[in-house]
């Protein structure tokens, strides 16, 4: 069976990264009927937050990533850790270590002068027990395979070899007792039973770290097998740099909240953030839980690029139910805002939108009061001939008995042929009366969706 994970660090927003990641590993346990874990990483004490935990949840709970069985929380399994550290001690496979902070500063003050690579020197791994100094402070220190080497078959990346002599002996216990980082993720990984690891390439090093602390705990107990690794690449800008705030990498909240995105074009974009089937570009939910597969996952790191994410976003918007697109809206416009009205108004609203911010403010017109405030567009269409012409179009509406959308525009397509004007010479400066700005829904809409009296109130405040 098939357990992935997704297990953040509570230190920020769950941005646009995580956010795949997490995506990635809901969408592999759900292709394979198998169980997506959530693991808050919350070690670091000073700098993970309640805050951050909270807008994670909320996030992923968003986007509709539901995740099996109980929340883990690091921080919550720190003496199942230690006692892990123990066993390793115990066979031999780690070592108490109790160089001093000032004695390796200078050891690696000495590895700077020579230009050698920072790492521990191994200076305790094969000193007796005996040698040690009374009632010292102590870390306890993997002992790392030094010769051959280890190879990874990642599912992204392919084959990766690494020398074991350039992986140091780390820290697995700090001085006071405390779980590393590089021990807690190998021990709850397998406590919880994860067959898959999913998660970025920046991670793909420490792969080199963790999996020794696997492989020594199998010779020890059994039952520690080498997970299957997938690391799949970071999320550059448009211009290929790191992604920049400026460029997308923000918290999930801030494409709902400030974008205007919904979470099923957000859901669709990340997936296509990386991950490929053909040249589709839509896949939606269900048939993203059908095809996804690891060996979809590209290579080389996606370029983020906003106008797909917000044309994606277009087409959800155009299939969303017209009433969650209003209550959407109206919580944008604010409680001026009639939702009824905004619902009714939602088909002609939602073929041009591409973010909830656009549908907000194409229905903004519905809500103005008289008289209405111009865009500086509008305001110049309203010359004298147009607002004479307005004072026409007013009296034939007026006798109008047909407030419909089709005899409204017979109505003002006959005008024009009568006085030998295009149609937009009256639709222009009627639309301005009417909306203040020159863009809008379909004018005939336009005039459904006021009704009649609000209409004509609003030509009558513009026309001569
Ligand atoms: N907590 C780590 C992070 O947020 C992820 C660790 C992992 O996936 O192994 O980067």
């Amino acid at each position: 069976p098939v357990v992935t994970r997704f297990a953040p660090s509570p230190t920020g927003f769950l941005h646009i990264g995580g956010a795949r990641t997490a995506l990635f590993n809901w969408l592999f346990a759900r292709h394979h009927g198998g169980k997506a874990l959530l693991r808050i990483e919350d070690t670091d004490r000073a700098r993970s937050t309640q805050p951050a935990i909270d807008a994670i949840i909320a996030g992923l709970d968003w986007m509709g990533l539901d995740w099996d069985g109980e929340t883990v929380f690091q921080s919550e399994r720190e003496a199942r850790h230690a006692e892990v550290a123990n066993q390793l001690l115990a066979a031999g496979h780690a070592y108490r270590c109790y160089a001093t902070p000032e004695e390796l500063e200078e050891m690696r003050a000495a590895q700077r002068a020579a230009k050698q690579p920072l790492r521990y020197d191994g200076r305790w791994r094969d000193r007796a027990p005996s040698e040690a100094p009374a009632d010292a402070p102590y870390v306890v220190r993997l002992k790392t395979p030094q010769d051959g080497e280890t190879v990874i078959h990642d599912a992204v990346q392919g084959t990766v070899t690494v020398k074991n002599s350039e992986i140091d002996d780390y820290i697995l216990l700090r001085s006071d007792g405390t779980p590393t980082y590089m021990l807690a993720v190998v021990v709850d990984d397998h406590d919880m039973g994860v067959t898959h690891i999913i998660r970025g390439d920046d991670h793909l090093n420490n792969a080199f770290r963790q999996l020794p602390i696997i492989r020594a705990m199998q010779a020890i107990e059994g039952g520690w097998d080498d997970p299957v690794y997938a690391h799949i690449p970071l999320i550059h800008g448009s211009e290929g740099a790191k992604l920049s705030k400026r460029h997308g990498a923000l918290g999930v909240e801030a494409y709902r909240d400030e974008m205007g995105i919904l979470p099923e074009a957000l859901f669709n974009y990340l997936l296509r953030l990386g991950w490929g089937y053909g040249d589709k570009e839509v896949v939606a939910r269900d048939e993203a839980i059908a095809l996804f597969d690891l060996g979809g996952v590209g290579k080389s790191p996606a370029r983020f690029d906003i106008k797909k994410l917000q044309n994606l976003n277009g087409l959800y918007i155009r299939e969303a139910d017209d009433a969650r697109l209003a209550a959407l809206a109206a919580e944008r416009i604010g409680p001026q805002a009639d939702v009824a009205l905004l619902q009714q108004a939602m088909p002609a609203l939602k073929m041009r939108a591409k973010d909830i911010n656009e549908l907000a403010d194409g229905a903004a017109f519905l809500f103005k009061s008289r008289p209405l405030e111009m865009t500086e567009k509008a305001a110049a269409l309203l010359d004298a001939d147009a607002r004479a012409l307005l004072s026409q179009v007013s009296a034939r509406f007026g006798n109008e008995i047909d407030w419909t959308s089709e005899a409204l525009e017979a109505n003002l397509k006959t005008m024009a042929e009568e006085l030998g004007l295009g149609l937009g010479k009256l639709a222009q400066p009627l639309r301005a009366a009417l909306t203040g700005q020159t863009t809008s829904p379909g004018i005939f809409d336009v005039l459904v969706l006021l009704g009649k009296e609000e209409s004509l109130a609003r030509i009558d405040a513009q026309a001569l």
